[in-house]
Formats: structure tokens, C-alpha cells, sequence
């Protein structure tokens, strides 16, 4: 969600709207930039994409410093004044902010008071005025950053130039922020994507730390003290080669081989797999699953594959809900925290309340140098690589397979005789990506429906939901899941001839139990889509309009092999719909606010 990228050194015009772009994936609705000139200050704003920006920007400048946001608007209408950069009454400091300030009525109001005025509706304005104030009592920038976001309630990851120094300044609170030299240029990032062919090596900007950047290098602070931050070598591998795909959203289902292998190679090494060395969790009774979206998901399938494999008390949470649902956690409880990028923040703010309440807390992150892997007790990394289409994919896969390893492992510490890897490894000698042509024919189907159900039961429902989360994304059509039982209990009123119910049948204790549900909906008209692993007889067949059959893998991780051919199912309707996959409107990548 939104991004910021600032950049000292040759040319920053263009190296700020190529950072821009890169973090265009992340979702926005409006984009700006300020360039410092030796005499001056420039701002450039534009609503809707990035090319709106580019054409208002000069091609070459004589600039070496400046930086660049996209915005996802929280604090006003996403117009050109509420577009970031915003600047000081002075017209001296420009400000990006990602993130939410809290407590800007209270500043807003204050800083009314002392006589300044504001421009825009958002949050951000009121910390380019704070920085006015302080800076006018106290020329020692450091001191004025200090006070400033001691004065900041919320989110922030902040750029900052003045028209008349020769540097960046930057803090971090909550929202993602790293930082990059190459010789005398320094760039400043809210993702470490736009660092790929700039620097080798990178330093995270941990929460509450700020610092200034010059072309003779990067100064950190922790309160007023001067710290050392050591970097981080840049591992990208190809992320950004669409090779032949069209879009991410394919390439990335097709990623999800290799996903599994690298899980598999990872998690095979002693050092790797032995998560829970030296940390006692005999005493856990409970274990919380928390995620947002697709990672809520799998946590409703991990926290069934830990039932299963380990015997305990485990429930899946939607992470926006949890702190708000009086659960109880306490020093006995495990949370596991589930995030494809690390920095959800709904997941975020659930995991310092597992902390405030003595949890132990267990991370399952796609990005390895986000805020969640740094700092829960476990980190358990899912291996899958960059993911750049909003909606995910083969993190989910991953997802999925890493928390069959995790279940693998408590249930060992525990006492239960079973081998982690089983299951992963037999996915991964099954895995196939299915009969593309049958998934496009269902796509064809599809794209003239307004609405669709989709029933299940146990790991098929929660799989239901992630295949209806990806239609409505990618295709913006309202799916709807339902328990298969539920059916009869007021959902069938809804049925007519018009409508489409696709069944999830791929467990065989309750296969028989879903169909006749399947049969309850097919009296009343609708026409039955079948997705099952399993064979039926030409008689049997004929009951429905059409039959998806994937693999049989009889372990908990069937999931996956259940979940891919809706994700290429969704690919190709929302093609069908003339939809850009992978920047569904209205969404972002990355959450980052509440
Ligand atoms: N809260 C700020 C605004 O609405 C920043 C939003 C963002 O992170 O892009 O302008």
C-alpha cells in the first residue's frame, strides 16, 4: 500500500519515478515528487497513475536531490492538493509520509493555535508545520526530528528534505523504510525492490529510529543517540522478468513448483527445520492462527493441520477483529502470525497485543527482512520469493506448506512420532498444475456470471473462500461460500435457474454428504459445477454441468492442489472480463494501515 522513495546523487528525476513504478504494485491513486535545486525547491503532483506524473516532471534536471510518493489516500480525497509531498508554511521542508498519524486532530489544533494554517485534509500536513515549529527554536535538526516524532501518535515512514540542506532525513514507525548507498548516492525506500541494480547490499530502518542521509553517508538515531546499523546483502533473484507471461498474477501460480522445492530445501536443513531449539513449549495449551485476507485463509487450514497433527487447541482469527474479540491469550498461548509481505498492519497491531499478554509468537512471512519476521520469537520464512500481483498466490501455497511443517514440528516436540517434511515432500512429487484448458473453458463460463456460489465442507470450504476471495478480486464477481450443510438453512432461497453452484467435494468422508447438498440446489435449478479428486461413473457424471477433477494426495496439503486451478481459473476470467489482474482497483499489496 502507497510507497515512498527518495534518492541523492545524479539525475533523481528519473531514478524517483523509475522507484515510483516499482512500487506501483503496492496500489496508490496519486503520486508526487520534490526535486532540491541549489536555489530551490520543486513540487510535482498528479492524480491516478504514475504517467500522469511523468508527463508533468522535466525529462532531464539539474537537481541531486529528491524524493518521491505514491499515495493511498486515508486522510482526505486522493486529489492533487492532498498528494504528497506536503510542505511547511516557509515552503522550506517537504514531507512523504506512508502510514497514519493518529493524533493530528490534536496537532492540527495546536499548531492552529500557534498561527499556522493548513492546505490539505491529510494527517501528513500537520508534520511538515510540526517540523516548522520546532526548527524555529532550534537549528540542530536531530534534536527537531526527536521532538517531532515524539509528538507523532501512529504510523510513519517519513522522507524529508529542506530547500536549503544537502540530504534526506527519514523516520520509521510501524511502516516499512530502508535505506541504500553506492558510492556518494544514497536511495531511500518503503520496499527493497527499488534498490535492485543500485546497491548490493541494504540497512533496515528499524521502529522509532530516524537519521540523516548526505552524499558522504547515512547517520541512524535511536532518541538522541547516534547507533550503528549493519546492512543486508540485496537478494532479489529475477523478480521483475515477466519472461513470457503476460501478467504477474500467472507468472506467479506458475511459481508455485518451485516455491514448494525451495521450501523443501530450506526446511531440509538441520539449522533451518530446528525453529524450536532451546525454547520450552511444553506449557502452550493453545495456539491462535492471526492473518488478513488470503492469509486468514490459510490460517483456518493451519490451524486445522495443527489440530490434527499436534492435538491442540488451535482457531484461526482475522487479524482486524482479534484485538476486539476479548480472546484469551496469555503465557500459555501460541500466536501465529501469517503475512505474505511482514507488514500487514492489522496483523501488525495483533501481534503487539499477543506480546503486551506474554504469547509466544511464531511468524510465517513471505518477506524476510519485514517488520514481523524481525521481531517475533519464531520465524519461520515460506520460501516463495517476491510476490508482485495484489492478489496472491503461490504465497498461499507456500503459506500452506510451511504451516504443515510448523504443525509437523509442534506435534514432535510434543511427543508425536511424524516427520515434518512428509507431506511437502509428497506434494512435491505430485504436483502438477492441472488441465489448463478445462480451467479456461470454466473461465469462459464465468465471466457472464454477476454471482456465484460455492459450497464445502471441513479443508474444502476454507478452500471455497480463498477461490471466492480470488474471483471477486480478479473478476469482481460476488461469490459467495457457504457451508454445504448450511444450504438448507436459507441460502437455497436464493437459487434459481440462473444460478451456478460450484461444489468442493475432495474429501472423501464427506463426499457424499456435499453432493447431496449439491442435489438439494440442482432441484431447485441451479446448474452444479463439480470440483472433486475423485472418479465418478458415467451415470454419476451426468448430474452436473461440468466436472473439474485435480489429484488425489491424501494429506492435509491437498489444499494446494485444490486451490491452483482456481487461481488460473480467476486469471483467465478476469482476462476474459478485459480486468488487469494484477492491479484489481481498489486494492493494494500491502496493507499497511488498520
Ligand atoms: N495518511 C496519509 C495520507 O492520507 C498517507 C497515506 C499513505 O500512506 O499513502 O495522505
Amino acid at each position: 500500500m502507497c510507497g515512498i522513495v527518495g534518492f541523492i546523487g545524479k539525475a533523481p528525476e528519473k531514478v524517483l519515478l523509475e522507484g515510483l513504478k516499482r512500487l506501483e504494485y503496492r496500489g496508490y491513486d496519486s503520486a508526487g515528487i520534490a526535486l532540491k535545486f541549489s536555489d530551490r525547491m520543486d513540487l510535482f503532483k498528479a492524480k491516478g497513475e504514475i504517467k500522469n506524473l511523468e508527463k508533468i516532471v522535466p525529462n532531464e534536471t539539474t537537481a541531486r536531490i529528491g524524493i518521491g510518493h505514491t499515495r493511498w489516500a486515508t486522510h482526505g480525497k486522493p486529489d492533487e492538493t492532498n498528494a504528497h509531498p506536503h510542505v511547511s508554511s516557509d515552503k522550506k521542508w517537504a514531507v512523504v509520509h506512508n502510514g497514519i498519524i493518529e493524533n493530528y486532530i490534536e496537532l492540527k489544533t495546536k499548531l492552529n493555535d500557534f498561527g499556522y494554517d493548513f492546505y490539505s485534509e491529510t494527517d501528513t500536513e500537520t508534520i511538515a508545520k510540526l517540523i516548522e515549529y520546532f526548527y524555529k527554536d532550534d537549528c540542530n535538526v536531530i534534536s527537531v526530528l526527536n521532538k517531532t516524532i515524539s509528538s507523532l501518535k501512529g504510523s510513519y515512514a517519513l522522507g524529508i528534505i529542506n530547500k536549503e540542506q544537502d540530504g534526506i532525513y527519514f523516520a520509521k514507525n510501524k511502516s516499512p523504510l530502508y535505506v541504500a548507498k553506492c558510492g556518494n548516492e544514497v536511495m531511500l525506500a518503503s520496499d527493497i525492490i527499488c534498490f535492485k541494480g543500485f546497491a548490493e547490499e541494504y540497512y533496515p530502518i528499524s521502529d522509532g529510529v530516524f537519521g540523516y542521509a548526505t552524499e558522504n553517508g547515512i547517520e541512524f538515531y535511536d532518541n538522541l543517540s547516534k547507533i550503528d546499523v549493519a546492512p543486508i546483502p540485496l537478494n532479489l533473484g529475477d523478480y521483475s522478468n515477466l519472461n513470457t507471461y503476460k501478467h504477474f498474477m500467472l507468472k506467479e501460480i506458475f511459481e508455485t513448483k518451485t516455491a514448494i522445492k525451495n521450501i523443501i530445501e530450506y526446511y531440509s536443513e538441520k539449522n533451518n527445520i530446528n525453529k524450536f531449539d532451546g525454547r520450552d513449549i511444553s506449557k502452550i495449551n493453545r495456539v491462535k492462527f492471526i492473518g488478513c485476507g488470503t492469509a486468514y485463509h490459510a490460517c483456518l487450514l493451519g490451524a486445522d493441520m495443527l489440530r490434527k497433527k499436534a492435538g491442540l487447541d488451535a482457531e484461526a482469527y482475522v487479524a482486524s477483529e482479534f484485538r476486539y474479540q476479548d480472546v484469551c491469550v496469555d503465557d500459555k498461548t501460541m500466536v501465529v502470525l501469517v503475512s505474505q509481505s511482514g507488514e500487514t498492519a492489522d496483523t501488525l497491531a495483533a501481534f503487539e497485543l499477543a506480546k503486551e499478554n506474554g504469547a509466544f509468537t511464531v511468524a510465517i512471512v513471505n518477506v524476510e527482512y519485514s517488520t514481523l519476521a524481525k521481531n517475533a520469537d519464531i520465524y519461520f520464512p515460506i520460501k516463495a520469493g517476491v510476490e508482485i500481483a495484489v492478489a496472491s498466490t503461490k504465497a498461499f501455497s507456500a503459506q500452506l506448506s510451511v504451516l504443515n511443517i510448523f504443525a509437523g514440528l509442534v506435534g514432535e516436540r510434543l511427543g508425536k512420532n511424524s516427520d515434518p517434511l512428509y507431506d511437502v515432500r509428497k506434494l512435491f512429487e505430485c504436483f502438477d498444475y492441472g488441465n489448463i484448458n478445462d480451467f479456461k473453458l470454466l473461465a469462459d463460463v464465468l465471466r457472464y456470471n454477476d454471482s456465484l456460489f460455492m459450497i464445502g465442507r471441513g479443508d474444502d470450504y476454507y478452500i471455497a473462500q480463498e477461490a471466492s476471495l480470488k474471483i471477486k478480486e480478479t473478476s469482481y464477481i460476488n461469490s459467495n461460500t457457504y457451508y454445504a450443510g448450511e444450504l438448507k438453512h436459507g441460502f437455497l432461497a436464493l437459487i434459481d435457474d440462473a444460478t451456478y453452484v460450484i461444489v468442493f467435494a475432495t474429501d472423501k468422508n464427506v463426499f457424499t454428504k456435499t453432493v447431496c447438498n449439491a442435489e438439494e440446489a440442482k432441484a431447485r435449478g441451479a446448474k452444479i459445477i463439480l470440483f472433486t479428486c475423485f472418479d465418478l461413473s458415467e451415470a454419476d457424471a451426468e448430474n452436473f454441468y461440468y466436472i473439474i477433477k485435480v489429484k488425489e494426495l491424501g494429506n492435509s496439503l491437498q489444499s494446494v492442489l485444490n486451490i491452483v486451478p482456481w487461481q488460473i481459473i480467476a486469471y483467465y476470467t478476469s482476462i476474459n472480463k478485459g480486468i488487469n489482474p494484477d492491479k484489481p482497483r481498489n486494492l493494494a499489496k500491502s496493507v499497511t494501515v488498520e
